[in-house]
């Protein structure tokens, strides 16, 4: 059974088990109160208001609760990234080593689960098989690549957005940074004692390379030398890596831009980034068709099971999906009466751009000066 249902409905009864908290509380455990409602954020079943609402109708949450700065963390990497557009995937300023420092190559036992280190192996392991990882996982993950095999964090960065199922270029790409130490004064360093605080014993890794002082941690990722990979050989263990696609899985049967669907037919545009309730007010004229943008999948590749989770509920919305580059879309539009739902803005420029930003609901009013840390972000937003 999958972990993630692709229905509003499973997004909803989520919602409907959030304990603020309990979540407050045990967030950090890997076994802790999270919501695991990420995919459906990113995929807009749900906007963060509806969340945040739905919360509301059975626990009274306030502004400064954990779980609406937590919230607040996903907008303010938006903020960011619609500040910075395509400059949030270099980095923002020199880290612990200058960038060449680091490989564009993620090394083979890291991708295959074998590097010996419990916690790491078992991230890889679980991101494989769900596309979801908590957040301290994520974490421990993102800083074993880059401080002590020292993966360049915009390697690591691609490498995750493609499996997990969750993957917004703005949390993931600007989190990588955080941990890296491009986007922070500091880099974000774990040990074996911290996994065991907060991971169950199949993740604990007593006598690996991370058993050590965080003193110790912090010379070995001001240092530019990898440490050794712990499995010398690819053993048993070694699990494979899944593809990660730049065109959809043919079993998804999709079809190219198609003008005869749409001659003079009112258009609704379903895109993989707005799976939420459609209008109420649809003309019976209207035909609902899902996009997906070649160039945007050419460039960030999903794997399958995000490929099958997005599709699954853009068919439930939707007439018909076409797979096309932006000029065949638009071509195919060219007659129909009128389209809506997706700005044109947005399908010539293709990428879930910054400007997707705006048509996503958010919870707290836009900054327009941009700021460069989370906390000066939120004490703007959060006074207002
Ligand atoms: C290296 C790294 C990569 C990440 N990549 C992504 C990504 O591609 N997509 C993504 O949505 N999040 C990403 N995150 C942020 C965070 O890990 C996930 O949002 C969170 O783990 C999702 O699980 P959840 O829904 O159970 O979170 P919960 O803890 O239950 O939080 C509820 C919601 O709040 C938001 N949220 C919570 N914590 C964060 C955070 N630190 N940053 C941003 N938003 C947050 C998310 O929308 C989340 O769904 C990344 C973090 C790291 C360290």
């Amino acid at each position: 059974m999958t972990l993630f249902s692709p229905t509003r409905e499973a997004a909803l009864a989520r919602i409907a088990s959030v304990d603020p908290a309990e979540y407050a509380r045990s967030r950090n455990a890997l076994n802790g109160a999270v919501t695991q409602l990420s995919p459906y954020i990113t995929h807009g079943f749900i906007s963060l208001p509806e969340v945040l609402e739905g919360v509301r109708l059975h626990h009274s949450v306030r502004t400064q609760d954990k779980f609406v700065f937590e919230l607040g963390w996903r907008e303010y990497f938006r903020h960011v990234w619609q500040h910075r557009g395509n400059g949030i995937f270099k980095s923002l300023h020199e880290g612990v080593l200058p960038d060449e420092a680091y490989a564009d190559e993620i090394p083979f036992d890291i991708l295959h689960a074998s590097t010996g280190v419990a916690a790491i192996d078992m991230a890889v392991k679980t991101l494989y098989a769900t596309g979801y990882l908590h957040n301290h996982a994520r974490m421990w993950l993102a800083s074993y690549m880059v401080h002590l095999r020292k993966v360049h964090w915009r390697a690591g960065a691609d490498w995750m957005y493609g499996h997990l199922l969750d993957g917004d270029l703005a949390s993931n790409h600007l989190s990588w940074q955080w941990v890296g130490g491009t986007g922070s004064h500091k880099p974000y360093l774990f040990n074996a004692e911290n996994v065991s605080r907060y991971a169950p014993s199949a993740w604990h890794s007593a006598g690996s390379v991370i058993d050590t002082t965080y003193e110790e941690l912090d010379h070995v990722a001001r240092s530019p030398l990898s440490v050794a990979s712990s499995s010398v050989h690819a053993d048993d263990s070694a699990i494979d890596e899944p593809l990660l696609l730049t065109q959809p899985p043919t079993h998804l049967n999709l079809s190219s831009p198609n003008s005869n669907t749409v001659s003079g037919r009112d258009v609704w545009l379903v895109h993989p980034w707005s799976l939420g309730e459609l209008p109420e007010h649809l003309s019976a004229n209207t035909v609902i068709i899902g996009v997906y943008v070649a160039e945007f999948h050419l460039a960030w590749p999903w794997s399958e099971k995000r490929w099958q989770f997005v599709n699954s509920r853009m068919a439930e919305l939707t007439t018909e999906r076409w797979y096309g580059n932006t000029s065949s879309i638009i071509a195919a539009l060219e007659n129909a009466n009128q389209v809506s739902g997706f700005s044109e803005a947005h399908v010539t420029t293709f990428l879930p751009a910054p400007m997707l930003s705006e048509m996503t609901p958010c919870l707290f009013s836009q900054v327009d000066r941009r700021c460069d840390s989370f906390a000066k972000w939120w004490k703007v937003v959060s006074a207002g």
